[in-house]
């Protein structure tokens, strides 16, 4: 049986585990292709026009799988830890699929939600789809578990990830960046227009949030109100760190126009950068984004910043 996974949103995340779970069971696994204009059009023309630029391009993904495969993976992801929910977005998003596009395969929607119920009952119920044979459920469980700390240690010792693909520049540049947001604004070429190579090239070093992921909860008690998505508790503990142990010299914020949670993530870790001083700007994006003034707003926060290591480091960190 074919297998299509999307190759967008929380596949940035859990594509180690997925893929070599379902290869483990004998299946093939077929990825969508990389994002292309394409595939945002398509995306734009089946999804409502509310959603947010990441849903919009999943659609789109869905779209180049559709005439592919035998089934398309679509996991009802609610909750990924104890006492925390994902996006709204998120958790709907098989249902949002299924009523937009017709004529789909059969969605694979197994719910995940570690609120109420195991990470391997969720897997071991999708195994069961596909063999009635319990120990190779389990090796294909236990490989796709190793995969994913791979995976995760591949981003915590900042080197590349065979699943993302991207050259991130980890040697030391003439100042060092956070990039923040959700990881598919971060490696998601047609959502960011490129901002990695665009860094590369301006010889800065990247730091996301994946490669601080162990410091996630150290600072978050400094936050008032407790943190319910598991994203934004990523970010708001990393970014923190980073910070308060004077890592980096400026900090990128991704955001999806209309994202409801980065509107509040945004907030608290835009003032703990303001506090100590640190450069920080929002780059906004939606299907309008035009390459032009999102490289003027970058090249203008680069220059701050290379003049501010250079020359003096009281020009202004928030215009
Ligand atoms: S978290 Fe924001 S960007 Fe991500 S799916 Fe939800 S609304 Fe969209």
């Amino acid at each position: 049986m074919k297998i299509g996974i999307p190759k967008g949103l929380l596949y940035y995340d859990y594509i180690a585990v997925w893929k070599d779970f379902f290869e483990e069971l004998g299946q093939e696994v077929i990825i969508s292709d990389d994002s292309n204009k394409k595939i945002l059009t398509d995306g734009v023309s089946k999804c409502i026009d509310d959603a947010c630029l990441p849903v919009k391009l999943y659609h789109g993904h869905v779209l180049n799988l559709k005439d592919k495969v035998d089934y398309i993976f679509i996991p009802k992801i609610i909750s990924v830890e104890k006492k925390t929910y994902q996006c709204p977005k998120i958790l709907g998003l098989p249902a949002m699929i299924k009523q937009s596009i017709e004529g789909l395969p059969e969605i694979l929607d197994t719910e995940i939600n570690l609120r109420n119920r195991s990470y391997k009952t969720s897997i071991f119920e999708l195994g069961l789809k596909f063999t009635k044979n319990i120990a190779k459920i389990k090796r294909a469980y236990n490989k796709g578990l190793q995969s994913l700390c791979d995976y995760e240690s591949s981003f915590k010792n900042r080197s590349i990830s065979h699943a993302i693909k991207k050259t991130i520049n980890n040697s030391k540049g003439i100042s060092t960046i956070m990039l923040a947001g959700h990881s598919y604004n971060l490696f998601d070429e047609v959502i960011n227009l490129n901002l990695i190579q665009k860094l590369n090239k301006s010889n800065v070093q990247i730091i996301t949030p994946q490669m601080l992921d162990k410091h996630t909860n150290d600072y978050l008690h400094q936050v008032k109100r407790k943190i319910f998505w598991s994203v934004g508790k990523q970010i708001v503990g990393t970014c923190f760190y980073a910070v308060e142990n004077k890592m980096i010299d400026g900090m990128i914020y991704i955001s999806s126009f209309g994202c409801g949670l980065d509107s509040i993530i945004i907030d608290i870790v835009s003032r703990k950068c303001e506090r100590n001083n640190v450069p920080f700007t929002v780059l906004v994006v939606d299907e309008h984004s035009g390459e032009a003034g999102f490289n003027t707003r970058l090249e203008a926060f680069l220059d701050m910043i290379h003049w501010r290591k250079k020359d003096e480091d009281n020009i202004s960190t928030h215009g």
